[in-house]
């Protein structure tokens, strides 16, 4: 085969890898897409926010890039479905589960890890005012595919089933990326290398890029799939009557059961597939040699109400069954040098808790993109030295705000609050990008000092799991403490008793 040449190579067509390349297209640079697999492939990484709609919004106003606004809100996105599947999401849910290992298998016998008729066991943070607005849980199967295939029709190379053998820096301005394309010797040159890879990026491996996982607070893994059949969790509210003061039916949103060994998310899409995992401290994993099926439903058989909602329930997707990931963060010590830059997805991961990595990456595609001059120019070194500096920022940022809830699961009220942490960030940083500062803001507000103080502070002084379950006292001191702390940044009245724990107004303007 000829060697092909281009300006920009993409590696990776996540959503991530080619929006990126969609839009460098859009300003004129000739772009090829690379990926390993072929679309349609199984991903996770599913549920838009706020932010992540509204920069992809933003872009797809700034580079012409129409056919992907739908995307950005709920109602638009469900009258795609002939393209792809997405899934309600009004904001998230949290609803906390007591282990009960020696309860009646008996199904006559009623039996209940979580108590529908106690507000303390339920968190509710709307994202947004109605379901025509709301952000969308991405079945990431179609939804990439279907970006992918705008990249086509927009005159982007995308080049599937690509087994790069090597990565070679040839000049000083040019790589060399030599492999094999749907079983023909493959031979491109490319003047910049984006990475949208993932944790095993051959980039990194190319560069041997050192990692820096160790600086990471956050240790957690997460056993995962795609679920049909899985009973909704309101269920459990019209049994007790109590669903009417939700601020938005419950399972429309990323929903959260929480135990005091970890967590699992259920984000369900419009075709009754539902996306499930554990998210776990390492502690609780499967051990290596364990059957993944057998050891989900021992898991789930300590929880009657989960065990009763999974009832019905079986793995549709992946193929191979339920996945695994011992553990799911990793942090690169360089993201970004001359000629080359990773998206977060390649540069790390923290955790799915929360949700904050489409937005991350929404976020980095959209500062990446703005240090390209156009007219066939590329970044300099110091943007893009920057660029990886500001990246690396926010993975801590993430990993602290995402570790302090790791350590407040013993207890589901400091939970809850610790949980506040998280939106308050969301909320400022909504706000810091709402008001138009000329280049965006640091991630989740990763640069603001003050209240990078406040919250470092009381999670110094957060109580441990071995001190048991707090006092009524002890939970009420620390809500006046953390919201009298958080005051300056607190948007949103969050902690207030007057919403706590069903928060209403917590949406973003437009949202
Ligand atoms: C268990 C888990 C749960 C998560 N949950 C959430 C969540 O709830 N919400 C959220 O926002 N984020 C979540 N994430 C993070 C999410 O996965 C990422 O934010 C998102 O997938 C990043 O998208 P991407 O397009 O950058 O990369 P990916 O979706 O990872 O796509 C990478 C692409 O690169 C290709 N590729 C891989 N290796 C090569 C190679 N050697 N050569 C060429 N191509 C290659 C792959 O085939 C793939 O198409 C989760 C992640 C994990 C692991």
């Amino acid at each position: 085969m000829s060697r092909q040449s281009y300006q920009i190579g993409v590696l990776g067509t996540g959503f991530a890898g080619t929006i990126t390349g969609l839009i460098l297209k859009q300003m004129g640079y000739e772009v090829v897409l690379v990926d390993r697999s072929r679309h349609p492939r199984f991903a996770i990484g599913e549920s838009s926010t706020p932010i992540a709609d509204r920069i992809l919004a933003k872009l797809c106003d700034q580079y012409d890039l129409p056919e992907l606004r739908p995307l950005t809100a709920y109602g638009s996105a469900r009258q795609q479905s002939e393209h792809y599947r997405v899934g309600p999401k009004r904001g998230f849910s949290y609803f906390s589960h007591h282990s009960q290992p020696n309860h009646p298998k008996d199904p006559q016998t009623v039996s209940h890890s979580f108590d529908a008729g106690d507000r303390e066991q339920q968190l509710l943070v709307a994202a947004s005012q109605c379901e025509e607005l709301s952000d969308t849980h991405w079945h990431r199967a179609t939804v990439d595919h279907f970006i992918a295939q705008c990249a086509v029709r927009r005159g982007l190379d995308l080049l599937e089933d690509v087994d790069l053998r090597s990565i070679e820096l040839e000049t000083s301005s040019a790589w060399r990326l030599r492999g094999t394309h749907d079983d023909e010797e493959l031979d491109l040159r490319v003047h910049f290398l984006i990475d949208a890879t993932g944790r095993r990026s051959p980039l990194a491996s190319s560069l041997h890029l050192p990692e820096e996982t160790d600086q990471l607070r956050t240790q957690s893994g997460a056993v995962y799939g795609h679920f049909k059949d899985l009973d909704r969790s309101d269920t459990w509210f019209r049994h007790a009557n109590t669903s009417d003061e939700h601020p938005f039916p419950c399972d429309d949103a990323a929903v959260h059961q929480i135990t005091t060994t970890g967590w699992m998310w259920q984000l369900r899409f419009d075709h009754q597939i539902t996306s499930c995992g554990w998210g776990l401290p390492r502690q609780y994993m499967p051990r290596p040699e364990e059957d993944l099926t057998i050891w989900w439903q021992k898991r789930i058989e300590e929880f009657p109400s989960l065990r009763q909602q999974f009832s019905d329930a079986s793995v549709v997707a992946p193929e191979g069954g339920l996945q695994h990931v011992p553990r799911l963060q990793y942090l690169r010590k360089v993201i970004s040098g001359r000629g080359w830059a990773m998206l977060p997805s390649s540069a790390g991961f923290i955790d799915p808790l929360h949700s904050s990595g489409i937005a991350h990456a929404m976020a980095n595609i959209e500062r990446l993109t703005a240090l390209f001059p156009g007219a066939g120019a590329l970044p300099s070194e110091a943007c893009l030295h920057q660029y990886g500096k500001n990246m690396k920022h926010e993975f801590l940022w993430i990993d602290l705000l995402v570790s302090a809830c790791y350590e407040a699961l013993f207890d589901f009220r400091l939970f809850q609050r610790v949980c506040m942490w998280y939106f308050l960030a969301v909320i400022h940083y909504e706000r810091q990008r709402l008001s138009g500062s000329q280049s965006p803001p640091a991630f989740l507000s990763a640069n603001c000092q003050d209240l990078q103080t406040v919250i470092r502070k009381h999670l110094t002084d957060l109580p441990r799991r071995e001190d048991g379950p707090l006092s009524r006292h002890q939970i009420n001191r620390l809500n006046s403490d953390y919201r009298e702390a958080m005051a300056p940044f607190n948007h949103a009245d969050l902690l207030s008793t007057a919403n706590h724990p069903f928060y209403q107004h917590t949406a973003a303007p437009g949202k």
